[in-house]
């Protein structure tokens, strides 16, 4: 059992609403994350999984503090992050985008792309960066002489590439990796995870890795957290989720993957994918915010949103007893 010292990063009751106005009065409110509590361990990787809507890519902000929690608690290395200054947490959690491509600016070479990070925020003069930048392009697999190219000059991977690097420069502890492969061809994506899987080992680093890919998240997360309209309806081991979901939610998104699918004929409640499409999180569904597609919905889960509670090795926020 991992002690809190193990945690690297970790999320009490983390939420983030928006109110929708129309004539300046509010009309709704879009609760995108609501009240979630995690952690990261140190060196190891949390994949946050969901379908698109399910409130990943907000959490990933509120992660980068890029925007503010409406409210909840977190903490880095055991320190309150809104105690933290910006730029200290800044040079310690770093991001991956999903299109390496937007994210990279098309008028700058290489070498100032990964070496815009010393400028901004270190003293290192221009030789010692040049050094740097040198360096980091060889631990992501990229030769000396594509310095000098500009983004177009490469190929989508090698792009994805020149991200991790950026994102490296600082020394951090921390990545957040938003969907980093999903833009990728399939060749490419293994070899990315491969390598984001190298840089943690020589490095240390921990990941918190957003995908809707669960193949790729099998690949390489330690930890998973299933998420559903804002809320977390499963999370554990990889190997426990992967090998015997509880949650109908995970089991539904599991049998969507062919090859997990095939491993998981004949468990209990698999059900067939898809079960309709996620509400909209304008007007959530009451109880549980599964129950329209769940095919065991019992009379309960139209009005209690079940609490999480610990099932075989894992976290499940279900009303069946047990989930099955
Ligand atoms: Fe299905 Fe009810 Fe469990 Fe929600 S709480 S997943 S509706 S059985």
């Amino acid at each position: 059992m991992a002690s809190t010292d193990d945690f690297i990063l970790e999320a009490k009751g983390l939420g983030k609403h928006y109110e929708l106005r129309r004539l300046l009065q509010p009309v709704a409110t879009v609760k995108a994350v609501d009240g979630v509590s995690f952690h990261v361990r140190r060196g190891k990787t949390l994949a946050i999984v969901g379908e698109s809507g399910c409130g990943k890519s907000t959490l990933a902000r509120l992660l980068m503090r890029i925007e503010a929690p409406s409210f909840g608690e977190m903490s880095f290395s055991g320190r309150d992050v809104s105690a933290i200054p910006a730029q200290e947490f800044r040079q310690s959690v770093q991001m991956i985008f999903q299109d390496p491509y937007s994210s990279l600016n098309p008028r700058k070479k290489a070498r100032s792309i990964i070496a815009e990070p010393l400028v901004v925020n270190t003293n290192l003069s221009a030789t010692e960066r040049d050094a740097r930048v040198l360096e980091i392009l060889n631990k992501v697999g990229l030769r000396p002489e594509v310095a000098d190219r500009y983004p177009h000059m490469f190929s989508g991977g090698q792009r994805q590439r020149i991200g991790i690097a950026r994102a490296l420069m600082l020394r951090p502890q921390i990545l957040i990796c938003d969907e980093p492969v999903s833009a990728l061809d399939i060749s490419i994506q293994a070899q990315v995870l491969n390598l984001l899987m190298d840089l943690q080992d020589e490095f240390g680093l921990s990941y918190v890795f957003i995908s809707h890919d669960l193949a790729v998240v099998r690949h390489i997360a330690d930890d998973v957290m299933v998420m559903y309209l804002g809320k977390v309806m499963e999370q554990g081991p990889r190997e426990a989720i992967f090998a015997n979901p509880q949650h109908p939610y995970t089991k539904m998104l599991l049998s969507s993957t062919p090859d997990i699918a095939e491993g998981l004929k004949g468990q209990a409640g698999t059900q067939s994918p898809p079960a309709g499409e996620l509400p909209s999180p304008l007007n959530p569904p009451p109880g549980c915010p599964f129950q329209k597609r769940c095919s065991q919905a019992l009379p309960t889960c139209s009005q209690t949103m079940p609490s999480l509670r610990l099932v075989q090795n894992r976290q499940v926020a279900c009303h069946l007893d047990p989930p099955n």
